[in-house]
């Protein structure tokens, strides 16, 4: 494969950017070699500057469930953009957005559209804060909620990566109203909440772990995990930012039936865009600014492009069948490679709805971080460079998991297929 522009690119990039990227699992570091730079999307299909292209199975680190350059997002954008970018004031775009949401997402009654993700979680902690007037909380470990300072205690892929426990800068103060609890353990958390309860104002999670590997919940964890926040009083946090609009048109919360108090989403919202949102029970949001005395602003949310894009997004999954397509793609690539699979005893594929992970390990259920922690990474990083020479793009991090497109084709699947029967016997 050649890749002269983009080692000419990354020459250039490591001395003006930070590890040459902007975001660190971006840079290659734990499967090695260098970041490719890409210049065009076109469906499931990534094109690097070099013109190799690749079957893409990172989508954006999941925002692209319609694939790369969708026509109607991409429309809807140029459309929008012909009357302006940014108002800086009330405009239709949120109110139909709003809407949207509102309908598709079970829990929320009202929702606040912010920038990203991390502006998401870091907002809903500060509400629930303000709500109960309890400072401290409880994350789950492995659970990745952005970058605020207080959340980035036992995260998930890019400090698993770095193997940094926590951030430098972070301060002992910043995180010591942090409680972590593992994933999956009822007990643990009705321990801590025995011991806390009456001081700790939330509960934040992923409702499925994607960030550490993929991490299934047992079952009735999340039936428990709800029961006990409402008896002690806990606000429950799902944070939807990947699993929202993907598991099923109403996320993970309606998947498994389970009604958290606040939600917060991001990637699939934005349709490609930066958007981020949290919503939920109404007595909650009024607490928010300019309603209530919770303090929360943006210079650029709700955009009209941004809202633009989300809504062009949401429309789209809208339509009938469209996760039972989806899902259909994961299952038949794991029918596909089940041979395969059997054939390597220390190799392990799942998946939930389009979400699928490979872990190297000897393990056949993955039910905490521990079984993730115990994945061989250095194998992973093997079979990610013999995928990436044959088309197929993972994510560049054994913690990542992959997502399926609408515009992934049977011939698609077809090629991956193949490229991880060869991978695995390359790398086995
Ligand atoms: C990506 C992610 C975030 C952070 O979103 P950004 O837009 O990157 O700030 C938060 N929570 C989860 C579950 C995520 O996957």
């Amino acid at each position: 494969m050649h890749i002269k522009r983009s080692e000419e690119l990354y020459s250039k990039a490591i001395n003006l950017l930070p590890g040459g990227v902007d975001s660190p699992v971006r840079a290659f570091k734990s499967v090695g070699g260098i970041p490719l730079f890409m210049k065009e999307g076109k469906g499931s299909v990534l094109i690097d500057e070099d013109g190799n292209s690749f079957i893409d199975y990172c989508m954006s680190w999941g925002p692209m469930i319609l694939g790369h350059g969708d026509r109607d997002v991409i429309d809807a954008v140029r459309e929008t953009a012909l009357h302006g970018t940014s108002f800086g004031t009330a405009h239709r775009f949120e109110v139909e957005l709003a809407e949207l949401v509102i309908s598709m997402v079970p829990s929320i009654e009202k929702v606040r559209f912010v920038c990203s993700g991390t502006e998401a979680t870091m907002s809903a902690i500060r509400l629930a804060r303000g709500f109960t007037g309890r400072e401290k909380f409880v994350k789950l470990d492995g659970c990745y909620h952005g970058h605020a300072d207080f959340l980035l205690v036992a995260a998930g892929s890019g400090l698993a990566d770095s193997g940094i426990p926590d951030s430098a800068g972070v301060t002992t103060g910043n995180a010591k109203d942090t409680l972590v609890v593992p994933y999956n353990d009822i007990d643990s958390l009705e321990r801590i909440f025995e011991k806390e309860g009456k001081d700790i104002a939330a509960l934040i999670m992923e409702p499925v772990p994607c960030n550490y590997g993929l991490i299934k919940p047992k079952e009735g964890y999340l039936h428990r995990v709800r029961d006990l926040c409402t008896q002690y009083g806990v606000i429950l946090i799902f944070d939807e930012v990947i699993t929202g609009f993907r598991l099923a048109r109403g996320g993970a919360q309606e998947y498994y039936g389970v009604r958290p108090d606040l939600t917060t989403l991001g990637k699939i919202i934005g349709g490609g865009l930066p958007v981020g949102a949290y919503g939920g029970r109404k007595d909650i949001m009024s607490k928010i600014a300019p309603e209530g005395p919770v303090y929360q602003a943006g210079t650029l949310a709700g955009n009209p492009l941004a809202m633009a894009a989300g809504l062009a997004s949401l429309k789209k999954i809208l339509s009938p069948g469209f996760h039972e397509s989806l899902k259909k793609k994961t299952e038949t690539l794991a029918e596909r490679i089940k041979p395969a699979l059997g054939k390597f005893s220390k190799v392990h594929f799942d998946f939930i709805e389009s979400i699928f992970c490979f872990y190297f390990t000897d393990k056949k259920t993955i039910t905490s971080v521990n079984d993730v922690r115990a994945c061989d990474m250095k194998l992973f990083a093997k079979f990610h460079n013999a995928m990436l020479k044959r088309g197929i793009y993972l994510s560049p991090s054994g913690y990542e998991v992959g997502f399926f497109s609408s515009a992934h084709s049977d011939e698609d699947i077809d090629k991956t297929a193949a490229a991880i029967y060869e991978s695995l016997e390359e790398i086995f």
